[in-house]
């Protein structure tokens, strides 16, 4: 794998029981590339970028990410999560601690880091999201907007090579969203290699390189956003830009 290359899914597949959640996918990400993911819910989406952190296993194929290969049964899962950043729909924050302890809590257990270093790089993230003054705050305490910014930071705290969102904004109130997708278009800016699952075609059109979609398991279409918008190949895309947009 040429060192450009983040993420490289080759011919994978992928099963839960005998039902085959992921078909044949081929997918590569470039350094800074930022991917957009849609498709009709139960498509596969988030099954796909799970397998890129490991939080699910593929069966068939390779995957690599920043130069691991992720095998069948592999050992060395905590080196993958220290690579991938991962945003999710419910934020997932751990309630008892502090946002300043969310965001500390990686870089401490996971990378050793210092307890100084990891506060210092922690309020330097709360900052780049833009909500430094919630630091002694708990999760419960913030509107879901606030939070999902926090889950950001504690993400980034990790100094990943690529984060994945799986549809950060759509448990979101619509006047939060949109402080979210900010946040996320932010880091495009500076150059974060991101794969996004989203549904925010606004987003999509102004940040991604690329749109990939998905049906029932497979890439069935990918292109850039004035492709894929624009000139939709298949029937099955048309079909689902017409129920979105
Ligand atoms: P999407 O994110 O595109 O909505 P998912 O990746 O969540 O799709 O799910 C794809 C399909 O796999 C769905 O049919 C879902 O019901 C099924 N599925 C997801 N997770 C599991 C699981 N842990 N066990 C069995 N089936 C699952
Ligand atoms: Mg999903």
């Amino acid at each position: 794998m040429s060192a450009d290359k983040i993420i490289e899914a080759k011919n994978v597949s992928k099963w839960y029981g005998a039902f085959q959640v992921l078909k044949d996918i081929n997918l590569t990400v470039g350094k800074g590339e930022r991917i957009v993911i849609c498709g009709p819910s139960g498509s596969g989406k988030s099954t796909l970028i799970r397998c890129f952190n490991r939080l699910e296993a593929h069966q068939e194929g390779e995957i690599s990410v920043n130069g691991i290969t992720l095998h069948n049964k592999m050992r060395n899962v905590t080196e993958v999560r220290k690579n991938v950043g991962m945003v999710f729909q419910h934020f997932n924050l751990f309630p008892h601690m502090t946002v300043l302890m969310n965001c500390m809590a990686g870089p401490i257990w996971i990378k050793g880091v210092p307890e100084a270093e990891a506060k210092k790089t922690a309020l330097k993230f709360l900052e780049r999201v833009r909500i430094p003054e919630q630091a002694n705050k708990y999760p419960v305490q913030l509107s879901g907007g606030q939070q999902q910014r926090v889950a950001i930071a504690r993400s980034l705290c990790m100094e990943p090579a690529v984060m994945l969102f799986d549809e950060p904004t759509s448990a979101l109130d619509p006047e939060m969203v949109s402080e979210v997708l900010e946040t996320m278009t932010s880091l495009a800016r500076d150059g974060m290699t991101m794969v996004c699952v989203t549904h925010e075609m606004g987003f999509a059109r102004a940040v991604a390189d690329r749109v990939i979609f998905m049906d029932a398991g497979r890439i069935v279409e990918e292109g850039s956003p004035a492709e894929f918008f624009t000139n939709p190949q298949h029937d099955r895309t048309k079909l689902f830009l017409s129920q979105i947009l």
